[in-house]
Order: structure tokens, then sequence, then C-alpha cells
């Protein structure tokens, strides 16, 4: 049998999977088990930010999984104290939990914000608000904070309580279900899986005004939007906000499963010992190749990110087909007819896009190389036409 049939066969079937079989991959181009090349808009669902086989990460996860590549959260290590170091100095923020994905660092801030809120005094029954499109991942609590009908089937239930729900950029249906039992508001800059949304700046400023305000932590659900992918480190950066919580994960790894809650002041000390934890959170070689990727996130890089956006924004607004363009640097949504059938006819002439309903999802590597960024914007004009 080959791998796709080895993998219908003893896979669970919970993807819809495109029709490629991946097998190499070096800065921005895939290789196929058959030998074609694509050039790749989609990094792994934003993970591979710095292209496949980085030299920098591959340097330094390969050393350091030579050296230790498993310690315990028993014990101190290197690797995690120096990525914590870093995270808190570029953002501002006081402490970090590491995970290993974007749901369960998702996860771990609801906790965080229950407690806080339990244990300041504000309420015995929690309550956390999200926002209609959002995704905040897969596990129980995340999923049901994941503001998407499509995505809570009766079979699945129960659900976790203490969740409700808001309208994006509309603040009265904040309003209506705000109360003095909601302890947080968990928010993504630019929703990623729900369309490739960017939050309106004058709302998200009024939500967090409001939040600090009322005693009510912000939580900006970065596992998408974060590590460089809009122009900035955290997107956030750019609405003038300041969350208490912040997650990430995806691009923070660059390929290897890493997730990080951020902490602000706030917070810095809500968890205890025997709190929370996790057997492969904090992992060396996770942790060693973040670091290099932090490292790699500077102005140059960030810099490129916006020219990026240019070059795609120039390109396909207005273009034949393309109803609009949605997002920020460079997480970006086309609008166009049959998403779905169109990244399926990219991938048949070697281009790699995403959708996310009913637009095709472009995610490249920050870095991609802007010749090929441009071969494969041709493409997806050729088939958006
Ligand atoms: C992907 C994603 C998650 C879930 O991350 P996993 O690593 O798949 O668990 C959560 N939030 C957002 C915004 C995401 O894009």
């Amino acid at each position: 049998m080959n791998t796709k049939e080895l993998d219908e066969k003893y896979i669970a079937g919970t993807y819809n999977r495109f029709d490629a079989v991946f097998t190499d991959g070096k800065g921005s181009v895939l290789t196929d088990a058959d030998g074609k090349q694509y050039i790749d808009f989609g990094s792994g669902i934003a993970v591979a930010g710095l292209g496949y086989a980085n030299a920098e990460w591959l340097a330094a996860v390969t050393a350091q999984a030579a050296r230790l590549p498993h310690a315990s959260n028993l014990f101190y290590t290197e690797p995690s104290a120096e990525l914590a170091k870093m995270l808190c100095e570029r953002t501002g923020m006081s402490k970090v939990f590491f995970c290993n994905s974007g749901t369960e660092a998702n996860e771990c801030a609801i906790k965080v914000a229950r407690k806080y809120a339990v244990e300041s005094g504000k309420t015995a029954k929690p309550e956390i608000i999200t926002l209609q499109g959002s995704f905040h991942g897969r596990t129980l609590a995340a999923l049901t904070a994941t503001g998407q009908d499509s995505l809570h089937p009766t079979c699945f239930a129960p659900y976790v309580d203490g969740f409700k729900y808001a309208k994006p950029n509309d603040f009265n249906s904040f309003c209506k279900v705000v109360n003095d039992n909601t302890a947080a508001v968990m928010i993504e800059v630019v929703q990623g899986e729900g369309g490739v949304n960017a939050l309106d700046k004058a709302y998200l400023i009024r939500l967090a005004e409001f939040c600090k305000k009322e005693g009510i932590l912000l939580i900006a659900d970065e596992v998408q939007c974060g590590n460089g992918r809009t122009g900035t480190l955290y997107a956030y950066e750019q609405y003038y906000v300041s969350p208490d919580v912040v997650t990430t994960a995806k691009g923070l790894g660059n390929g290897l499963p890493i997730g990080a809650v951020l902490l602000g002041d706030k917070v810095k000390d809500v968890l205890k010992k025997g709190d929370h934890g996790s057997t492969f959170g904090a992992n060396p070689v996770a942790c060693a190749g973040a670091c290099a990727v932090l490292k790699q996130i500077d102005k140059k890089l960030l810099d490129g990110v916006k020219l990026r956006n240019k070059i795609i924004t120039d390109k396909l607004e207005g273009a034949e087909g393309v109803k609009s363009v949605s997002g920020l640097g460079l997480m970006l949504g086309i609008q166009c007819d049959d998403a779905k059938g169109k990244a399926d006819e990219c991938l048949k002439r070697g281009l790699v896009v995403l959708t996310a309903h009913d637009k095709i999802r472009l995610l490249p590597a920050l870095n991609i190389d802007i010749e090929l960024l441009n071969k494969g914007l041709d493409i997806l004009k050729e088939v958006l036409k």
C-alpha cells in the first residue's frame, strides 16, 4: 500500500486532506512523493513561519536533541528559561507557562482567568466571553470557547459551562452578555479559522478599556496571528492594547510542537505549585528551536512581512475573481467563488494555499523569497480568473 492508502486505512478520518503526500520541504518549497515541487503559501497553517528547515532553527534543534532531548519539568533546563526570558523581555509580560499546542495554551489561560476571578473575590461563578467566528482549539473547554456553532454538534455534549459569545466588532452585543460574573474576554486580533478577519481597531480598544475598568481580564489568542505573522511580534501591538494573558503556539515552534501562555503582571502568580502542568511542556528541543525563531523575528523580518503584504494586496485587490482581500500582514483571506475548488486547482498547478470558510487563506513564510512569492501569485491569479 502507498502512503495515501495506509493513511486512509489506519489513521482516524478526522481530516479532509488535500491530494498530496509531502516528503520534503526547504524554505518555501515543498516536494511530494512523486518528486513534484510546490510553492508553499500555507506554512503548515502558520507554523513554519521561517520556512522549512530554517538553518538557525535546525542547528539549534539538532544540537539540543543531541545533548538532552527531554528532562521533565521536575528539573530546571536552559532552553525554556532562556525562551521565557526572551518572550517576557520582548512583550513586557511577566511570566510564561509552556505547553505543546494552541488549544492547551488556551486551556491554561481559561484556568488562570477562572482562578484569578475567584481568588480576587470578583465572582464564584466565572464566565468567559468569546467572539462569534472565533477558533480556540479542540479540547473541550477550548472547543466550547470557540464561537462557531458548526463545531458544537450535540454528539460531543455536554460542553463546558461558563462561556458566552458576543458578535465581533459590535460593542452592544458584548454589553448584552457581560455581567458581574465575567472573568475574562478572549479574542483573536485576527480571526484565522473563522475567515481571516481582523478586528476593528476602535472596537478592540473600547473593549480593552472597558475590561480594564471592570477588572475583566483580556486574553489575546495569538496562536495563529502571533510570532511575526501580521508584521509585529504579536498582532495586539498594532492595536495599542495590553492583554493580561497572551496565548501562542503555531509559528513559535517553526515545526515542532510548542505552546506558550504569557502572563501579565496582574496574573503572573495566579498559578501555584500543582495547579497546572505538562509532561512535554517546555521540551528543551522545542524551546531551543523557538529561541532561534524569536531571535530571527527582528525589525528586518517584520519590515519584510509588510513589504510582502503590499506585494500580495497590490496584485490581488481588484483582480479578476477576487471579491475582497482581508487580514493583516501575511495572514490574508481572499474572498472568491468556490474557494476549496480553487485551492485544489492551485495544488494541481504547484501552489499550496489553504482555505477558511468561503475564502482562500494565504499564510506564506514570513521570509518567502520575493521571486517565488510573485510566481505563486501568478498561479493564484490565473486560477482565480
Ligand atoms: C490553531 C489555533 C488554535 C489551536 O491550536 P492547536 O495547536 O491546533 O491546538 C487555537 N487558537 C487559534 C487562534 C488557532 O489558530
